[in-house]
């Protein structure tokens, strides 16, 4: 039913819709063998429309059966309307009107987890973004914002607890062992914000009281077996509450809050209006089976979506080309209350590690897209990197130009301006300028330009006058449909270090201020900046805290980045500048004969990190990170994946014999006793013994392997028992490896999450995640296709996590992915369309490894029946 050529739709064909919903009052009858759907929408021709005399025309996908139509109470015969599957037009109708459809619905079959399906013997619902034209012909698009009134009934015992969006208004009796509950939100909304839970769930519940003195009544709700995880989420919920109202003066509006965990999701949450609904691995916490980076993501994902409630839900999005309006700002509000809560630069490096890992490769390959597209054929595929990071970070210039107090005048007078409005990102903008005064003109081209603005860095010391100059040139690469494009409006932090590795005061002409650090704002294609009084050659701290999402060319020094590493007084910079020197010395490394040494100076520097007590070991755990293959594959020109794999690897097992007696200092001297705490030095504490495990075990070391399978015996938390797991299954000691798998899953097989991890840690092991053996984990019991949790543990950990055995030199890797998303195309095209993201950007790899991923994707691309969705990735990657 669906037309089966995909359409390009742009955003230069916006117009505003011919008809606007005021109310719509929904019915569920959820049946085992399907459900109805009653939906009365109260109508009227919208005066803003260019068209007066449209015809109505209201969304549909995928609906079983349509079984009445009523216009004003009136039932239309066939020829009055027309049922073309993906709309229902009705040529004749008044002013305004009354239209009640009638609906059937196989929840039961729903694969795809848009729209109504069942999870678990529960129903819920996932509308955004074109999920609700699954429930019920609709005008489905965002800026049709209505008051909804849902009755949900069902079979008592079954689904006793039967939710929607609002307040619980009434509830009561049907014959039959059913009962009815109706919920009513106040609140106008976009359809996307809908959603439904029936289930056999327990309620958890607690409460906040807002800052104007409300009592706000707070639930979650979960399967039986999860009721001792939800401690986490809902202290986090309470703290992110607090947060909102005390950094942005946003309060909590509706008289109840409910989050929900269901296992099959195709996202990691959803910010339904008063209905939170999770994925059950993004919510579900306890210490003995979630690691600290799962606590610590999930203390951010209950924060995003309850953030949404303002940016999202109150002011909401005009079209979905301004989905970087909500979540570009809701990332970035959620990434401040992390660093609030947590440590500030780590979450820093965290953020900035994955933008240039994974959203600086998005930028340069064929999927590139402004943070505001300009068109699209599958809106699916944009909940991106590019909508989500680096309009996060769009955001954070915005604040770092309009500085703290400007930019909180800012998000007053947008969330003032547009409350009940669906809104674009220049309406964001405009309320920035128009609080602070800043014309923000050349900044919008942040939102209209794709590709990362490339920085080349030079500088001149000179002795006689005291003078130090920095020049800066920008320019922004061509992508796909975008060339010569303008210079951007970038903030630049930077700081000076003299030799005793003090900071110099920054004195730009004119300007005898002691100021150590600034941010300099580049504008046009070159600038040099002069700094007066300058006694000495400095060394140049550049880009301090990520200030931009920008690459740097600068031709630093091994001795300069060492000198950073010890002295720079931004942490962010000296996590980096530690990065930049493992770059330069594996780089080296990938060409060179394989008696080349590894740098000395870069063992010293490590040694350092391992030893030394008194640094920040949260800091220092991550700054052992060594670079990973991702992102040294995407600083490289054609990427030659195994030469890429065995310089890290030649890195890493020198610095695991090299500090092999440092790394067991280390390990015993962050042993913690008493109580798990979440605290950023209690989570260094672990990382850096995980670390040291992992290194120990790298170079085969047998005290390394008794420490691992002691910690793996005695652990009483998840990143204990999981790092030595990791340790062991990455190490050369087969035996153990597969004892410790063994156990594990013995141990946790019953809880879902915890079995992801199991199957997350084989598939990214270069040395357990054999092609056989990821074959061989799609076909474990406790795997199931209908999953998503499953299908990313295992095929997108390989393709993603598993380089070396993803980009075989016999092409077995493409071959095996392109077959399971030919398999998941069918039953879940979202989730199939994800997972080919690691072949898109196959002109980046060396000659080798090109012609097998391009082959891989025009498999897919001659797959039968394609989804709309795949075929977007699959044609985009392969044009040009
Ligand atoms: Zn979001």
């Amino acid at each position: 039913m669906r037309t089966s050529q995909p359409r390009t739709i742009y955003l230069s064909e916006y117009r505003p819709p011919a008809f606007l919903v005021d109310h719509v009052d929904l019915r569920f009858e959820l049946f085992e063998e399907g459900s109805r759907v009653h939906s009365t929408l109260t109508m009227r021709r919208n005066p803003e429309s260019t068209d007066s005399q449209a015809a109505l025309e209201l969304d549909g996908d995928r609906l079983t059966f349509l079984e009445r139509v009523d216009l004003d109470g009136r039932q239309l015969t066939g020829s009055e309307f027309e049922d073309q599957g993906d709309r229902l037009v009705i040529a004749d109708v008044p002013e305004q009107f009354q239209l009640t459809l009638v609906t059937w619905l196989e929840p039961q079959k729903n694969t795809r987890l848009e729209g109504l399906y069942k999870s678990s013997g529960m129903f819920c619902t996932q509308c955004e973004a074109e999920g609700f034209r699954c429930i019920t012909y609709f005008p489905d698009r965002p800026d049709v914002m209505a008051r909804f009134r849902t009755r949900v009934e069902a079979d008592r015992a079954a689904y006793p607890v039967l939710l929607s969006n609002g307040n619980d208004v009434d509830r009561g009796e049907i014959e039959g062992g059913r009962h009815f509950v109706t919920w009513e939100d106040p609140f106008p909304k976009p359809s996307y914000l809908f959603a439904l839970v029936a289930g056999d769930l327990v309620e958890k519940k607690d409460s906040f009281t807002t800052m104007s003195g409300r009592d706000i009544d707070l639930r979650m709700y979960v399967e039986p077996r999860n009721s001792n995880k939800c401690d986490h989420a809902m202290a986090s919920l309470k703290r992110a509450m607090r947060w909102d109202e005390e950094m942005y003066g946003r309060e909590y509006d509706l008289d109840i809050f409910m989050i929900v965990a269901v296992d099959d999701f195709n996202m990691g949450a959803m910010e339904n209006k008063g209905l939170n609904i999770f994925n059950s691995s993004c919510v579900l916490a306890s210490s003995d089976t979630a690691t600290d980076a799962a606590f610590e993501r999930i203390e951010s994902i209950v924060a995003h979506e309850y953030f949404h409630n303002w940016s999202g839900n109150r002011v909401t999005c005009r079209d979905w080309f301004q989905l970087s309006l909500k979540e570009g700002f809701t990332v970035f509000r959620d990434s401040q209350y992390s660093a609030d809560v947590g440590s500030a630069t780590v979450k820093r490096i965290e953020d900035a590690t994955l933008m240039r890992t994974a959203q600086f490769a998005e930028d340069s390959g064929p999927m590139a897209h402004p943070v505001r597209p300009d068109s699209y054929m599958e809106i699916s595929n944009f909940y991106t990197l590019t909508i989500y990071e680096k309009g996060s970070e769009v955001v954070r210039m915005i604040r770092t130009l309009l500085g703290p107090d400007l930019f909180r005048k800012g998000s007053d007078l947008y969330f003032d301006r547009h409350d009940g409005q669906a809104v674009t990102t220049d309406d964001f903008v405009r309320a920035m300028e128009d609080a602070s005064g800043r014309d923000l003109g050349q900044f919008r081209r942040w939102y209209e330009q794709a590709g990362t603005p490339q920085l080349t860095i030079r500088d001149e010391y000179d002795a006689g006058d005291q003078v130090y100059r920095l020049t800066i040139r920008q320019s922004v690469p061509d992508t796909p449909g975008q060339t010569n494009k303008k210079p951007q409006h970038i903030p630049f932090g930077v700081g000076l270090l003299g030799s005793d590795g003090r900071s110099i005061p920054l004195r730009l002409s004119g300007d005898d201020s002691n100021v150590t650090e600034r941010v300099l704002e580049l504008t046009g294609e070159s600038h040099t900046f002069e700094f007066q009084g300058v006694t000495e050659q400095p060394v140049p701290s550049l880009l301090r805290g990520f200030s931009a999402p920008v690459k740097v060319d600068y031709p630093w020094s091994r001795e300069q980045l060492l000198f950073l590493m010890n002295h720079d007084p931004d942490g962010f910079n000296r996590w980096d500048a530690c990065q930049r020197l493992a770059i330069d010395v594996i780089t080296s490394l990938v060409d060179a004969p394989a008696e080349t040494p590894v740098d000395p100076r870069l063992l010293t520097a490590y040694r350092i990190l391992v030893s030394d007590p008194e640094q920040d070991q949260a800091l220092v755990a991550k700054m052992l990170h060594l670079p990973s293959e991702a992102y040294l594959i995407e600083l490289s020109g054609e990427a030659d994946v195994q030469a890429i794999s065995r310089a890290r690897e030649r890195v890493l097992g020198e610095l695991a014999l090299t500090l092999r007696d440092d790394l067991v200092a280390c390990y015993n001297r962050n042993q913690q006793s008493g109580p798990y705490e979440l605290t950023p030095d209690a989570i260094g504490n672990r990382a850096l013994c995980n670390t040291a495990l992992a290194w120990l075990l790298q170079a085969n070391d047998e005290e390394g392997r008794l420490l691992a399978r002691k910690q793996f015996a005695e652990a009483d938390n998840m990143t204990e028992q999981s790092g030595a797991l990791r340790a062991l299954v990455n190490s050369g000691f087969e035996q153990d490896r597969e004892q410790v798998l063994g156990e594990f899953y013995q141990q946790w097989h019953e809880d879902p999450q915890v079995v992801e991890q199991w199957f997350s840690i084989q598939a990214s092991s270069p040395k357990a995640g054999e092609l056989p053996k990821i074959r061989s984990l799609l076909e474990h019991e406790a795997f199931q296709w209908k999953n998503p949790n499953k299908v990313r543990a295992v095929i997108g950990a390989f393709a993603g996590q598993n380089l070396v055995r993803f980009h075989a030199e016999d092409g077995s890797g493409y071959r095996f992915l392109a077959e399971q998303i030919c398999r998941l195309d069918d039953s879940n095209p979202q989730i199939a369309a994800r997972l080919v993201s690691p072949l898109t950007r196959w002109r980046k790899f060396a000659p080798a490894y090109r012609g097998s991923m391009k082959a891989a994707l025009e498999t897919i691309r001659d797959k039968k029946d394609l989804s709309r969705d795949v075929h977007e990735v699959v044609h985009k990657s392969l044009a040009g």
